[in-house]
């Protein structure tokens, strides 16, 4: 699982673009980044009955459970931002995605390898299943144009055909969001598939590729239709790359680098201050939040992050879970939102 943070987004690819028309056609969003619509933001409280789906409303800067029952203390199994995040024997651990008017929830259950991908409305209800996939757990998710590009890790079992670990074998499906028809694609299989975007109407994935000892990241376009499968970039340094406004961002050793995919020129954006810690990994955010975790010793320090449109480290201390309007939302130690300026 990529999913260092609990964490969905909604990415819109032009943002800031006003030709309607382009935005339309190349917008997606993926399961591994903040989940922020137009009224608001989406996020997972973990609290005493279980997970409970929050939202952070951008108009009056309220941060509260997604629940409409009168009287509800929030509190109990009947709340319904507690029974939103449960469907089946499989439960929500990471907010649903914004898509089009719409919410999709990603279920997932590790001991029956069940998978669901529900759609709902933006209040939470008239919640209905539209993709089922087992046997395994979701490693990456895009939904782009009513289709889902899955990446599901497949278990290892047993002699009696139990499930065991994760077996590092992964299945790539195309998912009809209009009939549940889930297509498998024919890729590698020894390889993680990590959807980072659409580009130029390609559907762009990282992926790993071992020659002689080495482990290099390799950037994949796929055509919408999952027909043609093409190396785009070889040989790129870290898999902690990713995709936004055109260009492939990376941490180089606390050099934040950016490639252009169109002319292929790298350049340097900032340097990110980590205090004498390793840099272990960065996953970003639709607006440009390159999220980096500090570890010392192989224990986690700190997360710092760099937005890359100021191109500069964000000062603010503390746990931020997205860009938002002209500043940053910020999560505390109830795992609650809060607006800061910088
Ligand atoms: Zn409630």
């Amino acid at each position: 699982m990529r999913k260092i943070l609990c964490v969905l987004c909604l990415l819109l690819v032009c943002c800031g673009c006003s030709n309607k028309e382009k935005k339309d056609s190349e917008a997606y969003v993926i399961d591994a980044f903040p989940s922020v619509s137009e009224q608001g933001v989406y996020h997972i409280v973990k609290g005493k009955i279980g997970n409970q789906l929050y939202f952070y409303d951008g108009e009056t800067n309220q941060d509260v459970p997604l629940c409409a029952k009168p009287n509800c203390d929030h509190n109990n199994n009947q709340c319904e931002a507690y029974l939103i995040t449960q469907y089946k024997d499989t439960v929500m651990n990471y907010p649903p995605m914004p898509y089009e008017g719409k919410l999709y929830g990603v279920y997932m259950n590790m001991q029956t390898g069940n998978n669901y991908l529900c759609s709902m409305e933006e209040d939470g209800s008239d919640r209905k299943e539209i993709l089922k996939l087992t046997d395994g757990a979701i490693a990456s998710l895009m939904i782009y144009k009513n289709k889902a590009y899955i990446c599901l890790e497949t278990f290892e079992h047993d002699e009696n055909g139990r499930i065991g670990r994760l077996a590092e074998n992964y299945l790539t499906y195309i998912g009809d969001l209009t009939n549940g028809k889930l297509t498998q694609l024919d890729l590698d299989e020894d390889s993680i598939v990590n959807f980072e975007g659409v580009w130029d109407k390609q559907v762009m994935y990282m992926t790993i590729k071992e020659e002689n000892d080495n482990v290099k990241g390799v950037l994949m376009s796929l055509s919408e239709d999952g027909k043609e499968n093409k190396v785009f970039l070889d040989n790129m340094s870290t898999l902690n790359a990713f995709l936004y406004k055109g260009s492939i961002y990376s941490n180089d050793n606390q050099q934040i680098k950016k490639l252009d995919l169109k002319t292929k020129e790298e350049a340097d954006v900032c340097q990110a201050h980590t205090d004498g810690c390793t840099l272990d990994s960065g996953v970003n955010d639709p607006f440009g939040l390159m999220r980096i975790t500090c570890v010392k010793d192989n224990k986690f320090v700190k997360e710092i992050y760099v937005d890359l449109e100021k191109k500069q480290q964000v000062s603010i201390e503390g746990n931020i879970y997205t860009k938002y309007k002209d500043g940053y939302l910020v999560m505390d130690e109830q795992g609650l939102l809060k607006f800061i300026k910088e």
